[in-house]
């Protein structure tokens, strides 16, 4: 049966090729937009994560078109690049704002009506570097670590109500984020990666995917690694 999803940060990038990859079996798929003209074929409902009226709207928007929330992929992330002593008071509360608080702001909306409905599933989509560390990056990856922590919490606190929290990790993928990266530090990772290559949207879409399928029913609390090889399972 066709299951209400929601990908927030789902009008490009990892989130829209998610979008697509639930669409492609069947699911009903929103995704959230801030501005500009979001992808069509999907419920856009405009939302910015750091803002908790949007996020409220949106998803009232979303109980009333295609049903509440079963799975809630928690993408949109930004990052604030620079080296701890130069990285600015709102460098960090910018990132952790958006990439965790707003992780956590979404999981707990979408998990009032996945308690209702006895079932759910909640991705977080973090990153290699929040059990890594990367040099330049103090604030992403603390914001992608702290996913962590919050997804197993919650995979305690609603286990038994059949919804399972899980994270998963990609490495390097070719995106507009990778893009801003420094050459040398794309070049230092991709000497690390086992399998000697970046990864797609479209790799990454497809472990969520399954990540939210019965196959998956059994597993919660877990990271998802898709790195090639980079963190090593770790
Ligand atoms: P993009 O920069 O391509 O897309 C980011 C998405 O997040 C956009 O849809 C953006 O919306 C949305 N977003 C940002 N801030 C907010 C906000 N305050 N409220 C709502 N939406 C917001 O990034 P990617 O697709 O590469 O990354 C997606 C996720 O994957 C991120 O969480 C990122 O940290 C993670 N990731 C990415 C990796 C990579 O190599 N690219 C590696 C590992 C993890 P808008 O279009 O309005 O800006």
């Amino acid at each position: 049966m066709a299951r209400s999803v929601l990908v927030t940060g789902g009008n490009r990038g990892i989130g829209l090729a998610v979008a697509q990859a639930f669409a492609e079996v069947g699911d009903n798929v929103a995704i959230t937009y801030r501005g500009g003209e979001p992808p069509a074929g999907f419920l856009a409902v405009k939302c910015d994560v750091t803002e908790p009226e949007t996020v409220e709207a949106a998803f009232a928007e979303v109980e009333e078109k295609q049903g509440p929330v079963e799975v809630l992929v928690a993408n949109a992330g930004i990052t604030r690049d620079t080296l701890l002593l130069r990285m600015s008071e709102e460098d960090w509360s910018q990132v952790i704002e958006t990439n965790l608080t707003g992780a956590y702001r979404v999981a707990k909306r979408a998990a009032k009506g996945m308690l209702r409905l006895r079932r759910g599933r909640i991705i977080f989509v973090s990153s290699v570097v929040g059990l890594l560390g990367s040099a330049g990056q103090v604030n992403y990856a603390a914001s992608k670590a702290g996913m962590v922590g919050m997804a197993r919490s919650i995979a305690r606190e609603l286990g038994s109500r059949g919804i399972t929290a899980n994270v998963v990790a990609p490495g390097f993928v070719e995106t507009a984020l990778t893009a801003q990266l420094s050459e040398e530090l794309q070049k230092q990772y991709l000497a690390q990666i086992p399998l000697g290559r970046y990864t797609t949207p479209e790799e990454v879409a497809r472990v969520i995917r399954w990540v939210a399928s019965d196959e998956a029913a059994y597993i919660t609390g877990a990271v998802i690694p898709v790195d090639g090889g980079l963190g090593m399972g770790h």
